[in-house]
């Protein structure tokens, strides 16, 4: 039995919604269902799973606009983020005219998650960590038997998460990084908000904000 995983980009923005799933029960679930959520249908069509949860890693509309619909085609319910993200996940519609994208809804009902909390589908197991930094309520999503992270807006391949947002916080985010992230292994994959995939171990080796060499 495994994993499987598959990213669709979505909305202008090209946020990585990912779509993960049990290969022996075929329950799966789509992390930061953003926008056009009849892509998003038809892949997970194509891939023949059932959605049990649609998951979301923070608040923002690029990530969240499009969980309300997918949770009303498929009957799943909307888990996450962290309680702290309250004032952007209820705030959606109005952060998305700011960007031009329209389409988007505001995020209800939703259950929060906590630092230490697991999530379920099938036979399969994601472990919630709370990483603030980039907005006060982000987590990350990892799968320790397949070594994978959904790691939404913290990190990416060669850079890390916007801090000029509202409550957000540069050593927060530096910090939820390197004690809480490094921890889990050099060999992590994770996959990003935006953009390719990478590895801690890579990050740590060349990542100019985070990598070994940046922090002093
Ligand atoms: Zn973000
Ligand atoms: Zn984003």
């Amino acid at each position: 039995m495994s994993l499987k995983a598959a990213v669709i980009p979505v909305t202008p923005l090209q946020q990585n919604c990912t779509l993960m799933w049990c290969d022996e029960t075929m329950k799966g679930v789509v992390i930061d269902p953003g926008g056009d959520v009849d892509t998003l249908m038809e892949a997970v069509e194509k891939f023949a799973f059932t959605v049990d949860k649609v998951l979301l890693t923070h608040g923002h509309f690029d990530h969240v606009g499009g969980a309300m619909d997918l949770a009303e085609r498929t009957g799943a319910p909307i888990i996450g983020p962290h309680a702290d993200d309250e004032f952007i996940t209820s705030n959606v519609v109005a952060r998305g005219h700011e960007f031009g994208v329209t389409g988007g809804r505001d995020v209800t009902g939703n259950t929060w998650l906590n630092e230490g909390d697991t999530v379920e589908f099938g036979n399969e197991t994601l472990a919630v960590i709370h990483t603030p930094g980039h907005t006060p309520g982000h987590i990350v999503f990892y799968n320790e038997k397949a070594g994978l992270a959904q790691v939404g807006d913290v990190l990416f391949q060669g850079s890390i998460g916007r801090t000029d947002f509202p409550r957000g916080d540069l050593d927060t985010l530096v910090a939820s990084i390197t004690q809480k992230l490094w921890p889990l292994g050099d060999g992590v994959t994770f996959i990003p908000g935006h953009g390719p995939a990478s590895t801690f171990g890579q990050e740590r080796a060349t990542n100019p904000f985070v990598g070994d060499q940046a922090i002093v």
